[in-house]
């Protein structure tokens, strides 16, 4: 730091060179966040110093907390779920395996070799869980769609195994694992079933197909849904359900010297801005606004996967969700994905099958959809 503070034009000069640095999202196929809407943008602003790590302080941004846990809640099946609004997919993944990791100590269960279940799709949010819980994560295979096989999870439970994993929306294909399935198991055998829904939780309610997933399946204990994907709000944004309160109760620490007795949070200090943004983008857009947004992404997914089969490339799956991932050789993918880039776009790559993957968020339209193809078709 220097010694003198600078003036304010030259800091808003500063800014606005780092700002010309970063990509604007227009290209940017390879990302599941997307520019907030503006009603979330607002709100996060008029609550900027909200902290609801502190909550008594902020009576007013725990009431629309509260209030977003309910509407998610609903949105997934179960109004009276229990949860918090976190940073995102990766905290909520480790509060609920924390949670029920907690609880099973508790019983008298020790660490030692304890294990959860996880497709080998999950996302690498686990691979931080395994480390910071010290439980071991096991991979369970996929079937041809690239849903988990419930047979080879099956065969993975055993007597320290404390819970298992279904994804509803892959990261990487936008798939949907067969929860209603994964339920049975978790109902039969009295295991924790926790859905990953970070991305898909603002997705699959509102497509055509109907998919269950949430807690309207009896054995779904946990789910997590991220706002700051595809539910338009800021970043950071995401949420934890449990179905029972004493999930919840398993994670709380007493906070001495706050305005609250206990804290069950990952994070001390917590952002209100993003609550309020979540709160306020839901009320604006209601079922029907998230729909319309879901309805667009998918039209588009559609339009490029077939526009991607006209010249000659296959999907690895057909798109469920507003994921497309396209199929080449494994010596090919590399070079396509470097030649896209050369022409500003941002694709990823997947890891087994390899494939190319584009997320096909709210700030795509049809123009940037047929530029694309047009560059792909190009650059093959
Ligand atoms: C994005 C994602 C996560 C991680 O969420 P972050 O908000 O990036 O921490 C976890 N699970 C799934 C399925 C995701 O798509």
């Amino acid at each position: 730091m220097e010694e003198r503070g600078m003036s304010r034009e030259m800091i808003e000069a500063l800014l606005q060179e780092k700002k010309l640095k970063d990509l604007s999202y227009e290209r940017i196929l390879s990302s599941m966040c997307t520019y907030p809407h503006e009603m979330a943008a607002y709100a996060h602003k008029m609550f900027l110093e909200s902290n609801l790590g502190d909550s008594g302080l902020f009576p007013g941004t725990k009431e629309m907390e509260d209030e977003v846990i309910r509407m998610l809640g609903a949105l997934l099946g179960n109004e009276n779920a229990f949860g918090y609004l976190s940073t995102g997919g990766t905290e909520s993944n480790i509060q609920a395996v924390r949670a029920i990791r907690n609880r099973k100590r508790k019983e008298g269960m020790s660490n030692m070799n304890m294990n959860i279940i996880v497709p080998e799709t999950a996302h690498f949010s686990f691979d931080k869980i395994a480390d910071l819980l010290s439980i071991n994560v096991q991979k369970a295979s996929l079937d041809e769609e690239l849903r988990v096989d419930v047979n080879s999870v099956e065969s993975l439970i055993n007597d320290k195994t404390i819970g298992i994993v279904g994804i509803a929306g892959t990261t990487e294909f936008g798939q949907i694992d067969p929860i209603k399935e994964l339920s049975e198991i978790a109902m039969d055998k009295d295991i924790f079933l926790f859905v990953d829904a970070a991305f898909g939780g603002f997705v699959i309610p509102f497509l055509d197909e109907n998919y269950e997933f949430d807690f309207s399946l009896d054995g779904v204990s946990a789910i997590s849904i991220d706002p700051h994907k595809m539910g338009m709000s800021t970043i950071p944004a995401g949420c934890i359900l449990f179905r029972e309160e004493f999930y919840l109760d398993e994670l709380v620490v007493s906070t001495p010297y706050l305005t609250t007795k206990g804290q069950c949070s990952l994070t001390g200090t917590r952002s209100g801005a993003s609550a309020a943004a979540t709160y306020a983008v839901l009320k604006y857009l209601g079922k029907e606004g998230l729909k319309t947004i879901v309805d667009e992404c998918m039209r588009l997914t559609r339009l490029l996967v077939d526009g991607a089969k006209r010249i000659g490339i296959p999907p690895v799956i057909e798109p469920v969700m507003n994921v497309a991932t396209l199929s080449f050789p494994e010596s090919e993918v590399g070079r396509v994905v470097n030649a896209l880039e050369e022409r500003r776009w941002r694709v990823s790559i997947t890891r087994t099958p390899k494939a190319l993957r584009a997320v096909i968020m709210p700030h795509t339209d049809e123009e940037t959809i047929k530029l694309f193809l047009d560059d792909l078709e190009d650059v093959v």
